[in-house]
């Protein structure tokens, strides 16, 4: 826990969030800034702040994480495919020190990956 973090501050519920789904590992909730019509986080209840500090003593929560997307994600309304992400550091172009996987889904595709580069010219 970290007293000043803005999503262990959503998880304890002293600042307002559309929740998603709560146990006692994990916390989901609406990305205040959608970019794409299903767009929600699932969050660690444990103050984790970046992958970087993962271990195999996150492994109950982490792999909640990735076993709840499907099931939050078709609840939502994402239910022909989705997108999880994971933003890491400086090059990941991670914001929240705090981890969170970010559940992305359409109706529409949501477009490649990462942009890639033009061939030749
Ligand atoms: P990133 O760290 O780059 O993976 O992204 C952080 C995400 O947290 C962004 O998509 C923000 O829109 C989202 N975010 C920041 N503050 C809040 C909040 N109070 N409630 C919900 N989502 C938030
Ligand atoms: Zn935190």
């Amino acid at each position: 826990m970290s007293a000043d973090c803005i999503f262990c501050k959503i998880a304890r519920g002293e600042i307002p969030s559309k929740k998603v789904y709560e146990d006692e590992d994990v916390f989901a909730f609406h990305d205040i800034h959608p970019v794409a019509p299903v767009h929600f986080l699932i969050v660690p209840k444990l103050h984790l702040p970046s992958m970087y500090e993962a271990n195999m003593a996150h492994h109950q929560a982490l792999g909640k994480m990735l076993a709840l997307a499907g099931e939050l994600a078709r609840q939502e309304g994402a239910s022909d495919g989705f997108r999880t992400i994971i933003n890491t550091g400086r090059v990941g172009h991670q914001e929240v020190y705090h981890v969170h996987m970010h559940v992305l889904g359409g109706p529409e595709p949501l477009g490649p990956m990462i942009m890639r580069k033009q061939r030749g010219a």
